[in-house]
C-alpha cells in the first residue's frame, strides 16, 4: 500500500502512469501469440493513419511510395515503407511532430546509443511510462515489487562525483540508492560495497561492465552478498565470463535488459536465458537485411523497429543501429512476447584513466558538447595508451576550433584532468566484424 502511494507520487512527479501500466505489462506478457499479434497490428495500424493524417513527413512521404495506411491488413503490407535512419529524423526533424504534438507531453530523448552517432528525438509520456513499466516488468521475475528499494550501478552525473538535486529527489522517491558508475575506480568499490551490505539491498541493477568490475572485488575480499535477489544488467553487452563470474559471486543470476528507448523498445530475458522477450504492445520490431528487406527467423539483421505509442513524433521503421535475430517459436516460460535472439554488438566499452578509474561510454553520450554538434555525424573514441584520447570526428562540415575545444574540455573536466584530448577528423570510421560501428576502441587491457 505504501509502495504504491508512493509509485503515484513518483509518477506525479516525473510525468508517467507507470503504477498504472506496470499490471498490464505483467499480464499482457501471457496473453497468447496470436491475442498479442492482433493487439500489435491494431496499434501499427493506427500509428500509421494517425503519421499519415497529423505529420507533413509521413504524408508527403508515404504520398510518394504509393502507401496507404488505412488499407493495410498485415503486417507484410509496411515493408514498402523506406528504413528510416537517424540521419532522415535529423534531416526532418520539425516535420515528424505532429500537429497535436503537445498534447502528448513529449519530452527529449538524447542518446547516441553505442554506436557513437549523436541524436536527439521526442518520446511521448505513454512511451516513456512503457520504457519503465517494461523494465519493472523485467525485474519482477525476481520479487520486485514497484517501490522496492534497490541499487543502481549507472550513470550519475558528468563530474566525478556529483549528482543534480533533480535526480536525487527522483531517487530518493524511487527508493534507489544510486551508486553512479560513469567514474568507477577502486575508491568508490568498496565504498559501495559497505552501503549495500548496510542495507542488505534485494535488487540490484547495472552497466554490465560496472556488476563485473564490482564482483571482482566481492570476491578479492571474499564478501557474502547471499541478500542478493535479483541482478539486473543492461546498455552493455554482457559477455558469457562476466555472466558466469558475476553469477559465481553474488550467488543468483542475472537478467539482462536489451532496451532501445528512443524507439520504445524493451526487451528483457526470462528465467530460460535463451533470448529476450520484448514488449510488444509498445514496439514493432523487424528483423531485416541492409535492403530492409524481412530475413526469415533465426536469421541475424538490423533490428528495425516502430515506435507503437509515440504518436506525437511517429518513429516507423527505424533502424536502431543494433544487430539481432528473432524466433516465434514458444517459450517455454509461457509468455506469449515475441523473442530476439543473438543480440550483436551492444558493446561500449570504457575509458581506462591513469588513476584507475573505468570511464563508461555512456559519459560521452551525455556531454552536451557532443549531443548538440550539429557538425557532428559519428564519433569514435581510441584509447592506445592511459596518458591519451583520440577524439575521432565524421563530420557534415568543418567545426570551428572553438566547437572542437568545447568537447575536449567536456571531456577533460568530466574526466578529472587526467588524460589528454585529440580531436581528430577523419574521412571514415571502420565497422567491426559484425558490422557495427563502435564507440571506443581500447588497445590495452586494465591488468
Ligand atoms: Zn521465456
Amino acid at each position: 500500500m505504501l509502495n504504491k502511494t508512493r509509485f503515484k507520487i513518483i509518477d506525479l512527479y516525473s510525468k508517467t502512469n507507470v503504477h498504472e501500466v506496470f499490471d498490464n505489462c505483467i499480464n499482457e506478457e501471457y496473453l497468447s501469440r496470436n491475442e498479442l499479434l492482433d493487439l500489435q497490428f491494431m496499434k501499427l495500424r493506427k500509428l500509421l493513419i494517425r503519421a499519415y493524417q497529423t505529420t507533413k513527413y509521413y504524408k508527403k512521404l508515404f504520398d510518394e511510395i504509393g502507401f496507404i495506411p488505412h488499407r493495410i491488413h498485415d503486417f507484410n503490407d509496411i515493408n514498402i515503407i523506406p528504413i528510416q535512419t537517424k540521419q532522415n529524423i535529423k534531416n526532418n526533424f520539425e516535420n515528424i511532430k505532429s500537429f497535436d504534438f503537445n498534447n502528448y507531453e513529449p519530452r527529449k530523448n538524447r542518446t547516441s546509443g553505442s554506436t557513437g552517432e549523436p541524436f536527439e528525438i521526442y518520446i511521448s509520456r505513454l512511451t516513456h511510462t512503457y520504457l519503465r513499466a517494461l523494465n519493472y516488468a523485467a525485474w519482477h521475475q525476481s520479487g520486485y515489487k514497484l517501490g522496492d528499494q534497490y541499487a543502481s550501478f549507472s550513470g550519475g552525473s558528468l563530474l566525478p562525483g556529483s549528482i543534480g538535486l533533480k535526480q536525487k529527489i527522483y531517487m530518493k522517491l524511487q527508493n534507489c540508492i544510486q551508486l553512479p558508475s560513469y567514474h568507477l575506480g577502486k575508491e568508490y568499490f568498496l565504498k559501495y560495497l559497505r552501503i549495500l551490505q548496510t542495507k542488505q539491498t534485494k535488487y540490484i541493477y547495472g552497466y554490465a561492465s560496472a556488476l563485473s568490475d564490482f564482483s571482482k572485488e566481492i570476491k578479492d575480499n571474499n564478501l557474502d552478498f547471499r541478500f542478493v535477489k535479483g541482478l539486473f544488467s543492461s546498455s552493455d553487452m554482457l559477455y558469457p565470463a562476466q555472466r558466469k563470474l558475476i553469477e559465481e559471486v553474488i550467488g543468483t543470476k542475472i537478467t539482462d535488459i536489451y532496451g532501445n528507448p528512443e524507439s520504445g523498445l524493451i526487451s528483457y530475458e526470462c528465467n530460460e536465458h535463451s533470448g529476450y522477450h520484448y514488449g510488444m504492445l509498445n514496439s514493432y520490431v523487424e528483423i531485416t537485411d541492409e535492403a530492409g528487406k524481412n530475413l526469415e527467423q533465426g536469421n541475424q539483421g538490423k533490428v528495425v523497429v516502430t515506435s507503437l505509442n509515440s504518436e506525437c513524433f511517429p518513429i516507423i521503421r527505424y533502424d536502431n543501429g543494433d544487430i539481432a535475430s528473432m524466433t516465434n517459436e514458444n517459450c517455454s516460460c509461457g509468455r506469449g512476447l515475441i523473442k530476439l535472439t543473438n543480440l550483436g554488438g551492444r558493446s561500449r566499452d570504457y575509458v581506462i584513466l591513469r588513476n584507475g578509474q573505468h570511464i563508461h561510454g555512456a559519459f560521452f553520450n551525455h556531454l552536451s558538447s557532443i549531443y548538440k554538434a550539429n557538425w557532428l555525424n559519428r564519433y569514435h573514441i581510441i584509447q592506445n595508451n592511459q596518458d591519451e584520447l583520440i577524439f575521432q570526428c565524421l563530420v557534415n562540415r568543418k567545426p570551428t576550433e572553438e566547437e572542437l575545444n568545447s568537447i575536449k574540455n567536456e571531456i577533460k573536466t568530466g574526466t578529472g584532468n587526467l588524460i589528454r584530448i585529440e580531436t581528430q577528423i577523419v574521412d571514415d570510421i571502420p565497422v567491426t566484424k559484425m558490422g557495427k560501428y563502435k564507440l571506443i576502441s581500447r588497445e590495452f587491457d586494465t591488468n
